[in-house]
């Protein structure tokens, strides 16, 4: 009966902990990993892909003109429109891939065993998503894209820069759009 007690209360105490693990690295808004979840498995998967010689790439999205949103609706709509690109983002991608809120209206998806063209197709389903999706009062959402895929030697921060350029690249060539990171440049 002691051991049995025992058991019984380090199992509670697990189920426990992992419920506050799933809390602590989720965001509340939107249900989608936090950052904190995003640098635990982003580290994670880097690790694997140098270790098994796999690919990964990785997907970054930020809506466009949300402020435009907030402003003419204001913050609870606003709010709303990101629970809502989180759930199309969420009906796009594959069970392996996981969604992460990035920071403010920016999302970013991890593709384990993805090489770059896997990842372009994925974003171009999400964008197109997103532009078809019914957002209620809000008549036009859209997001851009970028997408890069890690290469061999190329370290975690490197590679957001170059996720991070190519979402940028997509804004500048005027949104709703999906742009490709450069190849890394090791010098
Ligand atoms: P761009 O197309 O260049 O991305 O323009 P933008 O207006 O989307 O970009 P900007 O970064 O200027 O604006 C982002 C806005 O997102 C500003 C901020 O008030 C809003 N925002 C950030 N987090 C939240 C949030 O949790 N809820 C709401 N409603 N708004 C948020
Ligand atoms: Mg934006
Ligand atoms: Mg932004």
């Amino acid at each position: 009966a002691v051991l049995y007690l025992h058991t019984s209360f380090y199992r509670r105490e697990r189920r426990l902990m992992e419920r506050l693990e799933l809390m602590a690295t989720t965001d509340v808004l939107t249900g989608a990993g936090n950052r904190t979840r995003f640098e635990e498995d982003f580290t994670r998967y880097l690790m694997e892909a140098d270790r098994y010689d796999r690919p990964l790439s990785i997907v970054m999205l930020d809506i466009d003109h949300f402020k435009r949103i907030n402003d003419r609706y204001g913050h609870a709509v606003g709010d709303s429109v990101l629970r809502q690109v989180a759930k199309v983002v969420e009906t796009q991608i594959r069970s392996a891939d996981a969604l992460y809120r990035w920071g403010g209206e920016e999302f970013c998806v991890l593709s384990p065993e993805t090489m770059l063209e896997g990842a372009r197709e994925s974003a171009e389903r999400i964008r197109i998503a997103v532009a078809g999706a019914d957002f209620g009062a809000v008549a036009e959402v859209t997001v851009s894209l970028g997408v890069a895929q890690w290469q061999a030697g190329e370290l975690a921060d490197a590679l957001l820069r170059r996720v991070d350029g190519a979402m940028y690249a997509a804004k500048q060539a005027g949104r709703n759009r999906v742009e490709l990171a450069p190849p890394f440049d090791p010098d």
